[in-house]
């Protein structure tokens, strides 16, 4: 059993949707105050709902993270409403799917602005706050693609999300001094909502895939983020791991035929 975070002030990015909304929900279930994060005012505040519907404590922030401003006042409403910033989770991203031959260069920015840039303003914002708590937690949601794999059309996305994890080292060093540790977490093919529109063939095909032959749920990402922000987790730092079922070891389609 992990020390609680009962009452931990917990900002969640891209929290209205997905992996997001699961990890808001698991701290919220754990007795945080959650800081739900997005752009879209109707799916944020469905979920600060549905958080409260189950006895949690939730409270709606829309903020553009590609915006240092934005960023900047979401912090201070955080701060305003909860009292400061225990726990960062810097996880909002996006992922549109465009092979380099087609995509116009604005879309790299956008992608390399949402999901990169966005995590240096986060924790850049929430520093004064961890600075005066000299404790703090930051968990990054970083990504197999790009670190691990790659995938025709991520070619921007999976750099931007092996740029979060050149980020993650150099930040764990400057952040030791306030005491706060920073992590991440590395998904692979979580079911979210967005996959639903896929269609059941589509979504066995992918779980047929994984050793574990399942899809992950937003849970299994939620539970790696709680243990980077518990007190136990303390000593780590700098350092990621990947919830992906096993996604990432076939050498071949026939060692999956094999097991
Ligand atoms: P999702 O269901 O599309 O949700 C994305 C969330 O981010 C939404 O709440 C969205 O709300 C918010 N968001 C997007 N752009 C934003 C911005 N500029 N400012 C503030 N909020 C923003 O995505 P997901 O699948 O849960 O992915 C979440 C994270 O997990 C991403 O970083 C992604 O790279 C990573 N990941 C996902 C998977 C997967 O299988 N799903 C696998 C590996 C990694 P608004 O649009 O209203 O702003």
């Amino acid at each position: 059993m992990l020390t609680s975070i009962k009452g931990r002030s917990t900002i969640v990015t891209g929290a209205s949707k997905g992996i997001g909304k699961g990890i808001a929900k698991i701290f919220a279930a754990q007795g945080a105050k959650v800081m739900v994060v997005a752009r879209g005012e109707e799916a944020a505040s469905a979920t600060v709902e549905e958080i409260r519907s189950e006895g949690g404590t939730a409270e709606q922030c829309l903020c553009d993270v590609s915006d240092w401003d934005s960023v900047q006042a979401m912090v201070k409403t955080t701060v305003d409403t909860f009292g400061g910033v225990d726990i960062l989770c810097a996880n909002a991203g996006v992922f549109p799917q465009t092979k380099m031959i087609d995509m116009d260069p604005s879309e790299w920015d956008y992608v390399m602005s949402t999901n990169l840039k966005s995590t240096f303003l986060c924790v850049k914002a929430c520093i004064p706050e961890f600075e005066k708590s000299k404790s703090g937690r930051v968990v990054l949601t970083s990504s197999i693609t790009g670190p691990v794999t790659g995938y025709p059309g991520w070619t921007h996305y999976g750099a931007s999300k092996s740029g979060q994890l050149g980020f993650l080292k150099t930040a764990a060093m400057e952040l030791s001094r306030y005491n706060t540790t920073i992590n991440a977490v590395m998904p692979g093919n979580i079911y979210t909502e967005g996959l639903q529109d896929l269609g059941q063939d589509y979504l066995d095909t992918m779980a047929a895939s994984i050793p574990l032959k399942r899809l992950g749920q937003v849970e299994d990402i939620g539970n790696a983020a709680l243990f980077f922000a518990s007190q136990e987790a303390g000593y780590i730092t700098g350092q990621q791991i990947i919830v992906d079922g096993g996604q990432i070891l076939p050498e071949s389609i026939e060692a999956m035929e094999d097991i």
